[in-house]
């Protein structure tokens, strides 16, 4: 009999059905995130679990689901899984990193220069009628930005997303990069002269700030209002991470009150975002609703590489991108 498979989501055809070679799969395919207690009862059942970022998978339902053996996520995040409660439970938890690197990076640009050359603001002047009334075809001082050659890129987080984001910095708008990470990373340093510097002087320094660290304890709000404070007023905060890692009420009142220029937010603390929220009043912050890996190649490959990881356990096999690799001491890849 084959192994059980309960996927959160609807998917794409061709790696569902490379899926279905070797497990019994069943797809939420509403639109809608399946309830708590729906994910709660499937997860008893099955021994294994494609989840999304929205899922919660705590300690409550990894415990309550004896026959589940892994969960592979379809993201490269994993902050909505009880790692720790996973290993402990022997359970093999797998992401996918890589394939949505190039896909965030972009979009991280597409904010960077959204912010800095008003894009947003230009296409509702122009849709909701304010150019045509204002009866001025060009002003020197219409609608003005700022250029990024020979600005400073400040990098936060310099891992797969972060590495690539400072490279089109320095290579596609000769931008100077600083970057804070945990570790130093001298390859980076070496191939795009990226200089280290501790968080603080990064925000001190940078006139653009990228975040690409994971959100963990350590990450949470680590943007808060001190740190906002110590922003150049002309800088700007681009945030493709996850939204926890800034605070926001401190990021709201940064715009309103000017400490910084401005922002570009694909990630909230809150999503779906409430129309109403504060945010959605200010000019200065170009906001997008989680798309950093929505393109039809990174979705797909994403797709691809939860089934890769499903298969490769299946098989008796290590899982390419295995998250808790202590898990391997507790139990074996498979289900024999
Ligand atoms: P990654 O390669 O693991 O890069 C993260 C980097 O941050 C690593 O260099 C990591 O160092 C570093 N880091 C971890 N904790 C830190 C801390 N406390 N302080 C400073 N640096 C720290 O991951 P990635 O593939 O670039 O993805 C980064 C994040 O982007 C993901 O975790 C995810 O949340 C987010 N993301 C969002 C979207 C979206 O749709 N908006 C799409 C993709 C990814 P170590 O490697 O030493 O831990």
């Amino acid at each position: 009999m084959k192994p059980k498979v309960f996927i959160t989501r609807e998917l794409f055809k061709e790696p569902i059905e490379r899926i279905s070679q070797y497990y019994e799969v069943e797809v939420w395919d509403r639109y809608h995130q399946p309830p708590y207690e729906v994910l709660l009862g499937k997860a008893r059942e099955v021994e294994a679990l494609v989840s999304l970022l929205t899922d919660r998978i705590d300690c409550r339902l990894l415990q309550s689901s004896p026959r589940l053996r892994i969960v592979a996520q379809y993201a490269v995040g994993f902050d909505n899984i009880d790692i720790n409660c996973a290993t402990k439970l022997g359970i093999y938890v797998t992401n996918t990193p890589g394939v949505l690197t190039e896909s965030t990076a972009e979009l991280t640009w597409a904010l960077i220069l959204a912010v800095s050359r008003r894009i947003v603001e230009s296409d509702v002047f122009v849709r909701w009628g304010e150019w045509y009334r204002s009866s001025t075809a060009w002003h020197p001082k219409m609608m003005l930005g700022f250029e990024l050659m020979g600005k400073t890129l400040g990098v936060v987080g310099l891992g797969r997303i972060g590495r690539r984001v400072a490279e089109i910095g320095v290579r596609g708008f000769g931008m100077k990069v600083v970057y804070y990470d945990v570790v130093r990373n001298y390859e980076a340093e070496r191939e795009i002269g990226a200089e280290f510097r501790e968080l603080r002087d990064l925000l001190r320094e940078a006139d653009i700030v990228t975040i690409h660290v994971p959100l963990t304890p350590q990450t949470k709000h680590v943007i808060n209002e001190d740190y906002l404070r110590l922003m150049k007023k002309t800088a700007i905060l681009v945030n493709t991470a996850r939204g926890a890692v800034v605070d926001t009420n401190a990021l709201v009142k940064a715009l309103r009150e000017g400490w910084i220029a401005g922002a570009g937010i694909d990630v909230f603390e809150e999503e779906p975002l409430s129309p109403n929220h504060p945010l959605t009043a200010l000019k200065n912050a170009v906001l997008v609703p989680h798309i950093g890996s929505a393109t039809y190649e990174a979705r797909y490959s994403m797709a691809d590489a939860v089934a890769d990881n499903l298969i490769a356990f299946y098989e008796g096999k290590l899982p390419p991108n295995l998250v808790n690799r202590d898990v391997v001491n507790l139990r074996s890849p498979g289900f024999k």
